[in-house]
């Protein structure tokens, strides 16, 4: 039977591309809006790219014994993905969680088998025979030194999507193509949110290959929605950092900005806003960081110059893992 898939890893990426006319139309957006949704990977967000593509090229490398384990510190999708192919590929995984990770993030990773760890498991501070209650916040993460020291302790091999170039590498070979295909190569803005900054960097770096003079705006978290001394309640968007103001040290390899021509900064309460119209004008059922990003595409899309234009949003996974939130909770 030739329309058959045998495997999950079969179902990664060819992900479509859908023109939001009607949402353009009621935001008074004079450009076309292309939003690329990711959510249609089998776990449900575009991370399922990237992880595949590490896992082959750890195996590639000889870097993972069979029944090995793999170690990752996420904010969430990159450990889905990889939970779901390391179950299928017979590996342990180990995860140390970003905090604030919204609960459903928590449930996947453990319906899919994997183990959630924090600092106090890295250090050894813990018994191995003893585990937090899954879904109580460390009081800080582990930090990379730590989870690297962790790794060696059990001989265990250690991810690390931040530094790890089969990451971008992914986004480089299916997603930036795929948009290219799907847009006839007429993609003329691309706005994306970065976390590793693998996604925006590596389609950003097809794109361009292609078409020198694609505009990138990189979307980031407004101050006022970043956990922070001044901000302990803020509502965060998941998954991704703000690059530009980070210091250049403290970025992953991916996330610089020079692959990026502007920001633009989105409070997380006008993404929830922005959700909820493309919700009613499109059905569409938007994660916080795509909902971000679209809120800061429509915003290009205004300016008199951009009228007509094709700008790409990144739609980086859906509302499914954000019910516990209070973006989409019943007012
Ligand atoms: N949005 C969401 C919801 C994510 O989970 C991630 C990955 N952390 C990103 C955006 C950013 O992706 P990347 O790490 O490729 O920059």
């Amino acid at each position: 039977m030739a329309g058959l898939v045998h495997s999950i890893e079969e179902l990664v990426g060819r992900t479509p591309l859908m023109a939001l006319d009607r949402f353009g139309r009621q935001q008074q957006c004079g450009a076309h809006l292309l939003a690329k949704l990711e959510f249609f990977n089998p776990t449900g967000s575009m991370k399922d790219r990237a992880a595949l593509s590490m896992l082959n090229a750890a195996e590639e490398a000889g870097l993972l014994k069979p029944g090995g384990t793999i170690v990752e510190q996420t904010s969430g999708n990159t450990g889905i993905g990889l939970a779901a192919f390391a179950a299928e590929r017979g590996y342990k995984l180990d995860i140390f969680l970003e905090r604030g990770a919204s609960l459903e993030r928590r449930l996947m990773l453990l319906a899919y088998g994997a183990r959630l760890l924090d600092y106090k498991d890295a250090t050894g501070e813990r018994p191995e025979t003893k585990r937090t209650h899954p879904w109580q916040e460390p009081e800080r993460e582990a930090t990379l030194d730590e989870i690297a020291a962790y790794c060696r302790r059990i001989g265990a091999y250690f991810n690390n999507q931040a530094a790890n170039p089969a990451n971008p590498e992914a986004h480089y070979r299916t997603t930036g193509p795929e948009i290219w295909q799907d847009t006839e190569g007429h993609g003329d803005i691309l706005v994306c949110m970065a976390g590793t900054g693998g996604t925006g960097f590596g389609t950003a770096s097809y794109l361009r290959s292609r078409n020198p003079n694609l505009q990138v705006v990189l979307v980031q978290p407004h101050p006022d929605s970043r956990l922070t001394p001044e901000h302990p309640d803020a509502q965060i968007i998941d998954g991704v950092l703000p690059a530009y103001d980070v210091p250049e040290s403290a970025l992953s390899d991916y996330l610089r900005t020079d692959w990026s021509d502007a920001c633009i900064n989105v409070r997380t309460e006008e993404a929830y806003e922005t959700a909820h119209e493309v919700l009613r004008a499109e059905g569409l059922f938007l994660g916080t960081s795509a909902a971000a990003a679209l809120h800061a595409a429509v915003q290009v899309g205004r300016r008199p110059e951009n009228q007509g234009k094709n700008i790409v949003v990144i739609v980086p996974d859906n509302g499914m893992k954000y019910l516990s939130t209070p973006m989409y909770r019943q007012k």
